[in-house]
């Protein structure tokens, strides 16, 4: 089998949000936070404890390490759930459920390594909003599959080549802790910077 360049889980979620972000990030190794980073570490606080617990006849694995040689992974799952030989990943976030598929990608990750570890197969996982303490069934079907495949490829071939994309101004640079290093208004496409600058005439 080939060796692949491992890739981090994580990166494919921030990817998915900006590729320039995902650069930034991975490549140039920046990191700043914001409000909604904060909340998000704090979430995590008690995933990010390694251990394990049984609950009603179900064992939680916490904070599993992750790989997958045959996809080129790794990471860290929040909540591994094993019901018998049966192994369902869950994934915290902070907020409610974003239009984007970044989570499930995210998660789909999750279980093609859970699938080589465990040599079994992974069908179905969780993601919990902690905004609405309700969780959400995600179903590995084949086209998330294939998707999640597709993005694995796109950041593998992004830190290959070692190119930051350009900024594009966007709504989701409002959430956006980067924002302050990434200067979407400045380094933006050249439309989007007269707009912004065409109302900064009116205020
Ligand atoms: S500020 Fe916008 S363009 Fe820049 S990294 Fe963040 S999301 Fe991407």
């Amino acid at each position: 089998m080939i060796e692949l360049e491992p890739v981090l889980i994580s990166a494919l979620n921030q990817y998915l949000f900006c590729p320039r972000r995902c650069a930034l990030m991975h490549l140039e190794g920046i990191w700043a936070d914001n409000q909604h980073t904060i909340l998000g570490s704090l979430l995590h606080e008690h995933a990010d404890e390694p251990g394990y617990e049984a609950v009603d006849g179900v064992t939680l694995l916490r904070a599993l390490p992750l790989v997958s040689e045959r996809y080129g992974l790794t990471g860290k799952a929040d909540i591994v759930e094993v019901h018998d030989d049966t192994y369902i990943p869950v994934e915290y976030k902070k907020g409610k459920r974003r239009k984007f598929d970044n989570d499930d990608v995210q998660l789909c990750a999750q279980a093609f390594c859970l699938e080589e570890m465990f040599a079994c197969e992974v069908a179905v996982g969780y993601v919990f909003h902690a905004a609405s303490k309700r969780r959400r069934e995600v179903i590995f079907d084949w086209r998330l599959r294939e998707e999640t495949k597709r993005v694995i490829d796109a950041v593998r071939a992004l830190l290959r080549d070692g190119l930051t994309p350009p900024a594009e101004l966007k709504p989701r640079c409002d959430g956006c802790s980067l924002r302050g290093v990434c200067m979407p208004e400045v380094t933006g496409n050249e439309k989007r910077q007269c707009d912004v600058y065409a109302q900064s005439l009116l205020v």
